[in-house]
């Protein structure tokens, strides 16, 4: 099969969360599967340019049409660890990716609506014609409407397309103009609940709702989230859509790339370990002190690695630093916020733990420092507030690092608790807390300390047990590769 991945991330060249994983694991994947894969990436400024191998200009002169006229694009190829990626660079006043960041800007509904319609015109104009598109996000809820509106009757009517949702709170929102801008004009027939009409707001556009409308399979990246999304609040409104639309909507929880995060080969730690010899991972925790100079005692290092944003449960990421402090653990911190005041709230932080020995904080996106702690964390903390799927849990387990957890959507499909889990022992990999508050978090928090401090044995049990669960791409490969043939043979 021949499918094409249009996203707006891609790891390690383009990352700011889990979607930049997915999208190189799954490709990866379905390459080693035996399918043709492609990756169709904005050339954003800002990229880790240094990762892509044999960057070239592959099409010249792509006209992408924009408002009344259009704006050249150069197109770019280039591998990314053995992957086929394609680049699109605009040339317009606009800079739409040349930025100094990847999103946050007023025009951010402008600019990826753009992009949308940029990777059709450049698979129409080099006669390109995959059997899927797999688009991701609110990013290219718009490619599939374009698809089916113009571009099938300029030739394209063979793809089929694959829409995942990564996250629900974000779904682009935007006004009457972003319709004239990408030539799909007609709000009177646009602007219609059945199709892309916003459901809080009758005079904009949604661009999610549109993925999902207009897709032939729609994706989230759990099963316990696919249920959240229909029936709870975290559908962000999208649960009735979801519900008229539930014969074509499933969720596949995602896997992680189990070649790029491997302890046993991985660049980025000193000392290598695998589930069966894990003195290296003793090692590495000594690395991690060195790096991060604290002190070396009989403490576990419990770790935060992700995104500090709301929906990660700042206020117990807080709360897990002060009570690791107070209850003989030491705390490392790896994060950063595209807010400010988030970002200052965190350096506050850090200056103010700044003597402290058994505590580090680092503000900022460092990809090979990340893997330097879950190799050297003893455990890890994601008490999210919802968590779509979460691969920080699964990164954590693969390098043996046990996750404490709050039991919200994939993070309740990935982690069984120690103690009250209906799992049999060898299957229970972690903590586990219910609530979104201090009370819950301490409870799973003491109880992995404890463990740790009282009965080494057991703790060593609870690692392998993490070590030994199969997160990979496997499953869910061939998942996704069903739902292909599925829609292919519609
Ligand atoms: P989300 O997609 O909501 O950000 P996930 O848990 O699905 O959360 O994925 C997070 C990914 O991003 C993981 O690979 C994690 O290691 C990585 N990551 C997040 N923040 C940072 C950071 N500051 N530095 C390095 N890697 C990070």
């Amino acid at each position: 099969m021949f499918i094409v991945q249009v996203a707006t991330e891609c790891a390690p060249v383009a990352k700011v969360g889990g979607l930049a994983d997915v999208v190189y694991g799954l490709s990866r994947e379905l390459e080693i599967r035996g399918n043709a894969v492609e990756i169709i990436l904005p050339k954003y400024a800002n990229m880790r340019y240094d990762k892509i191998y044999d960057l070239r200009v592959s099409y010249q002169d792509l006209w992408v049409p924009w408002f009344g006229g259009a704006i050249h694009c150069t197109v770019y190829f280039g591998f990314v660890n053995g992957l086929k990626c394609f680049f699109i660079e605009p040339h317009s006043e606009e800079h739409f990716f040349d930025r100094a960041g990847y999103y946050g800007y007023l025009d951010d509904h402008l600019r990826f609506a753009f992009f949308s319609k940029a990777a059709l015109e450049f698979l129409l104009k080099t006669g390109k014609r995959p059997d899927i598109i797999h688009c991701h996000d609110w990013q290219t809820g718009l490619l599939p409407v374009l698809l089916f509106e113009i571009y099938k009757y300029h030739g394209m009517d063979h793809p089929r397309v694959c829409y995942t949702i990564h996250n629900f709170k974000h779904q682009g929102i935007a006004g009457e103009n972003v319709l004239w801008a990408t030539g799909l004009g007609r709000p009177w027939h646009y602007f219609h609940r059945d199709r892309l009409q916003d459901g809080y707001n009758p005079s904009a556009i949604n661009y999610m709702k549109a993925g999902i409308v207009y897709s032939n399979f729609v994706t989230t990246v759990s099963p316990q989230h696919a249920w959240e999304a229909r029936y709870s609040d975290q559908g962000y409104g999208l649960g009735h859509v979801l519900y008229i639309h539930q014969n074509k909507f499933s969720g596949v929880l995602n896997g992680l790339d189990y070649d790029f995060w491997n302890p046993k080969t991985d660049a980025h730690i000193p000392y290598h370990y695998d589930r069966v010899e894990r003195l290296g991972k003793s090692l590495d925790k000594q690395a991690l002190r060195h790096r991060f100079w604290l002190a070396e005692n009989h403490k576990p290092i419990i770790a935060y690695v992700g995104r500090l944003d709301w929906q990660k449960g700042i206020h117990l990421i807080r709360h897990g630093l002060f009570y690791s402090l107070w209850n003989n653990a030491q705390f490392v911190l790896l994060g950063s916020s595209p807010e400010a005041g988030t970002n200052d709230y965190f350096w506050h932080l850090k200056h103010y733990l700044n003597d402290s020995p058994d505590c580090h904080l680092e503000i900022g996106f460092n990809e090979e420092l990340a893997h330097l702690i879950y190799a050297g964390a003893d455990m890890l903390i994601v008490p999210s507030v919802f968590e779509p799927c979460g691969l920080t849990q699964m990164i954590g387990l693969r390098y043996g690092a046990v996750p404490i957890v709050r039991a919200v959507d994939g993070l309740l499909d990935t982690v069984f608790d120690w103690d009250y889990s209906e799992k049999p022992r060898c299957e229970r990999n972690g903590f586990v807390f219910n609530q979104e508050d201090y009370q819950a978090l301490e409870s799973a928090m003491a109880r992995a300390i404890r463990l740790w401090h009282e009965d080494k044995n057991r703790f060593d049990e609870l690692v392998a047990n993490g070590m030994a669960c199969d997160y990979s791409w496997n499953k869910p490969g061939q998942y996704y590769l069903n739902i292909y043939e599925h829609i292919r043979n519609k």
